[in-house]
């Protein structure tokens, strides 16, 4: 029975944070009163709660917050049964960390510079005290060199395509898939961050081919669709984190 309440309850909490400072943070920069990821303005902490709906621009403030109170719920569950690879608070935490990361990426395009920065700090921690300084250091160095290199391939893959038409200012890679790699490495150490990786190429590969895919069968195929990655990079590190036994 306490397992049941305890995902309920501390579920809630992890949700309700992912959410909050995923709609603060992108437009603070900092925590402040509950506001709508819609219109900025901020909401009584009771609507909020209640998801109900903006009254400043009308907003149904719905799906991505459920979705992300069910799967906090859930994955508070997961910590409980099965033998994730951090202890139970610290995987609350870092789940947190991960949720904010993702949902600001797939709403914003960005990896803020102020959630790396205290996530690079806590996963430190967290990878110093798991794996030892040698290899937490080398997981983030190595994180850094591998994705600094495929951000500039894909600066130079883009320069080459749009040679004709300059004005596009794309990025194939944002700089802070750097820093979210080089933060992951910490976190995971070396060569766990390595193996990290890979599971992000491969899923994001598969994704792509089902986005094309779809964009071929609705007859709009275009080239350059752009696709967030710190999803994907975040999947990679959860999935050796919390779905590979130890
Ligand atoms: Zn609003």
């Amino acid at each position: 029975m306490s397992i049941y309440l305890n995902s309920l309850l501390l579920g809630l909490v992890g949700g309700f944070l992912i959410n909050y400072l995923s709609d603060c943070l992108p437009q603070k920069r900092r925590p402040t009163r509950p506001l709508c990821n819609q219109c900025g303005q901020s909401l009584p902490l009771l609507a909020y709660l209640t998801l109900q709906q903006c009254a400043h621009c009308g907003e149904r403030r719905r799906w991505r917050y459920l979705i992300l109170y069910f799967a906090s719920i859930f994955v508070v569950y997961w910590n409980q049964i099965y033998p994730v690879r951090l202890d139970f608070w610290l995987s609350l935490l870092v789940f947190i960390i991960f949720g904010v990361i993702t949902v600001i990426d797939i709403e914003y395009r960005v990896v803020l510079f102020e959630t790396v920065i205290l996530g690079g700090v806590i996963f430190l921690l967290i990878g110093v005290a798991r794996h030892g300084l040698l290899s937490t250091v080398l997981g983030g160095g190595i994180g850094f060199l591998v994705m600094f290199v495929l951000y500039w391939l894909g600066k130079l893959i883009l320069r080459l395509k749009n040679k004709t038409s300059s004005t596009l200012d794309e990025e194939a890679l944002g700089f802070g898939d750097v820093n979210l790699l080089t933060i992951l490495g910490f976190l995971l150490g070396m060569p766990a961050i390595l193996v990290a990786l890979w599971i992000a190429i491969v899923s994001a590969g598969i994704f792509s081919l089902a986005v094309i895919f779809r964009l071929l069968l609705l007859k709009q195929y275009r080239s350059n669709v752009a696709i967030p990655y710190a999803p994907f990079l975040i999947f990679g590190a959860f999935a050796l984190l919390y779905l590979v036994r130890p």
